[in-house]
């Protein structure tokens, strides 16, 4: 077994962002541990976040994007992916006009993530049709 190492990152789990520590050895993930020195949580987390980590070493998670091809979902890269949402997007706008579009955000993420969504679909694609999560 190898020196475990210990890894400052900061939880994906939702917009708060705490910092945690990795305790990582052989290229896993044994333990997680609130950041003493993160400002947002001072060394805290909720259960999520300290517990919630075995998702990463998952045989069945998902590491790039997929497209139904021939019936057949299919990793293709995230280039491929992009261009297909863009390419049905902007087919939909021409069709349909953006109001036919609506997009559905998350209260979880960041402030920035849905500032940019909003711009995005107010701008780009022409849509007020905006709704989150937030009454869950
Ligand atoms: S509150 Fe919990 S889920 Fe949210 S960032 Fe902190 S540890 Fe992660």
């Amino acid at each position: 077994m190898g020196e475990p190492k210990f890894i400052k990152t900061v939880c994906g789990y939702c917009g708060t962002g705490c910092g945690l520590i990795a305790e990582v050895q052989d290229n896993r993930i044994k333990k997680i541990r609130g950041d003493k020195d993160a400002p947002v949580n001072k060394g805290q987390t909720c259960v999520k976040g300290a517990f919630a980590y075995e998702y990463v070493h998952a045989e069945k998670r998902l590491k790039s994007p997929m497209l139904r091809k021939s019936g057949q979902l299919t990793e293709v890269t995230w280039e491929e992916a992009y261009d297909f949402i863009a390419k049905g997007l902007a087919k939909i706008k021409s069709e349909w006009g953006g109001k036919a579009i609506s997009m559905f955000a998350c209260a979880r993420t960041t402030n920035e993530s849905n500032y940019i969504t909003q711009k995005f679909m107010r701008t780009v694609l022409d849509s007020n049709n905006i709704d989150g999560c937030n009454r869950t």
